[in-house]
């Protein structure tokens, strides 16, 4: 009997550890709850959520396909070699299957898990699926990890043109195996169930990914490099909660995005290209992660920013996570945090600029209140994009170059739309009045003033970030 141990890579089109295992023989599934390790790893109550709703959905998939979803629990992955050889024990497992996954803790569990299985006589395979190309597989010259994203993409796109990863077709049915399927939980201690409101944005399920994608291939994805920096605009595809639960995978992705550019991974339509380069940061920061270890170990990528002095600033911290800074664009996206469990690139990086650097507020201390957030919460993602703000990690934003959250305001947000759907309280104000509003209209609308002075402190980061040791200590 083989085992598909399904972590996040919730579906059956395009699996390739599942269908590995339904090529060898009869298979059973699992998957395992660990809810002490989701806390250990500051995920958010909407991503168990939507992880769960996910697993809900695969369960009636893998029905069809007679493939039974054993769920048990392993609190912690520490549990998890144990829980593992148990079953390969009672079912007579000869061959688990699992696809990749890339943090440090993951890759331990792993390794622990197939030494375990082991000793029961069963072998664990595990297969390239979260990824477009293998970490490993694209080094420089003199055999690293690329640092910069230009020269990685480079590297990427000539893989890519060489060997299109092809999508698996979902497995066929194998014979019934007459064991019993278990239930799905539909909560899991330690996590609270969102509100529905929240909900009903993401429905669950590879179907609702599939379909989300299509809808933005067909509609979105050619006005791609024009909407994708408007907030207020649904410029962007919405996908990454399914790609961080694997409801949904890279190369479903790039095949919609090839399909609707003839083909063409680098020429062609502007929109199609720019969003086959942010399919490519994905792969970049994921490929860092295993290059460069110390980053899932929360310590910054350039060594020498260890000694930015962060300010111990609770109650300013306080009013940046709770959308009160008195700047209306952090505000409002700060709130559509709270409110969707997403928020736009673009304010992504305004926001993140804004705490690690106006505030001069240590950038682990927004990482983590991301994770505990998002939806789509992805630990080389969010590392990636809390370094590349604070100027601490690859091919980060010069330390010099600070966002200015008034003028991102005026650029992106001209019309103040997106500031007025999660700031209501300023609805009244005018398109030249909502991006800075005048101390008589903060009065009138009950809305804080700025908790920062712009100029200030921006000199007081660019001060903090000149008087750095150099960065030669930083070389591998
Ligand atoms: C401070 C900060 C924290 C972030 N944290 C996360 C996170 O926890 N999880 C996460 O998935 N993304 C994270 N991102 C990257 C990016 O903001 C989101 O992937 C994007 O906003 C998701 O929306 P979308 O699906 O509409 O993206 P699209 O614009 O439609 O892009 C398609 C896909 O490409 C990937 N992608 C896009 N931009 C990036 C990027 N800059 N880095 C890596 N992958 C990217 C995502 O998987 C995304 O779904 C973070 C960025 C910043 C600046």
């Amino acid at each position: 009997m083989q085992l598909i141990w399904f972590r996040n890579d919730l579906r059956v089109h395009d699996n390739t550890a599942l269908t590995a295992a339904l090529e060898q023989g009869p298979t059973l599934a699992l998957f395992l709850l660990s809810p002490q390790q989701w806390q250990a790893h500051d995920e958010a109550p909407a991503k168990i959520d939507l992880r769960l709703r996910n697993l809900q959905a695969l369960a009636g998939e893998l029905q069809q396909l007679n493939v039974p979803l054993l769920i048990r629990t392993a609190d912690s992955w520490a549990a998890a070699p144990a829980v593992l050889a148990r079953l390969c024990h009672q079912y007579r497992i000869t061959l688990v299957h699992a696809n990749e996954e890339y943090g440090l803790d993951e890759a331990a569990r792993d390794e622990a898990v197939a030494r375990q299985v082991a000793e029961q006589g069963a072998g664990f395979r595990s297969h390239l699926d979260q990824l477009l190309l293998r970490p490993g597989s694209l080094l420089t010259r003199s055999g690293s990890y690329f640092k910069v994203f230009s020269q990685f993409r480079k590297a990427c796109l000539q893989q890519l043109q060489l060997a299109p990863p092809s999508c698996l077709p979902a497995p066929a049915a194998q014979q019934a195996t007459g064991i019993d399927a278990d239930p799905v939980p539909a909560s899991v201690t330690g996590f609270a169930t969102p509100d529905q409101a929240l909900r009903d944005l993401w429905p669950a399920g590879e179907q609702a990914a599939r379909q989300r994608l299509q809808r933005f291939s067909d509609e979105r994805l050619h006005g791609y490099a024009e909407q994708r920096d408007l907030p207020a605009e649904p410029g962007t595809s919405q996908l990454s909660p399914y790609l961080a639960t694997g409801a949904l995978s890279p190369r479903q992705c790039l095949h919609a995005a090839l399909m609707s550019n003839q083909g063409e991974l680098d020429s062609g339509n502007a929109g199609v290209t720019s969003w086959i380069d942010e399919l490519l940061w994905r792969e970049f920061y994921k490929h860092i992660l295993v290059g460069y270890p110390r980053v899932s170990r929360h310590r910054a990528f350039r060594p020498h920013t260890e000694a930015v002095p962060w300010r111990h600033a609770p109650d300013e911290l306080a009013a940046w996570q709770q959308g009160r800074t008195g700047f209306p664009l952090i505000d409002a996206a700060m709130r559509q945090l709270l409110a969707t469990g997403w928020m736009h690139n673009r304010l992504r990086m305004v926001v993140a600029m804004f705490l690690s650097k106006n505030l001069l507020i240590d950038w682990r201390e927004g990482e983590r209140y991301f994770m505990q957030h998002l939806i789509d919460g992805d630990l080389a993602a969010n590392n990636g994009g809390w370094q590349w703000s604070a100027s601490t990690g690859t091919d980060a934003v010069p330390w010099f170059r600070l966002f200015n959250p008034v003028t991102q305001s005026r650029r992106f947000d001209p019309s103040g739309h997106f500031i007025k759907r999660w700031l209501p309280e300023l609805g009244e104000l005018d398109r030249h009045d909502i991006h800075e509003p005048s101390p008589l209209s903060r009065m009138l609308c009950d809305y804080p003033a700025p908790i920062v002075d712009l100029a200030e402190s921006r000199a007081r980061a660019l001060a903090a970030f000149r008087d750095l040791p150099p960065a030669e200590a930083d070389q591998e």
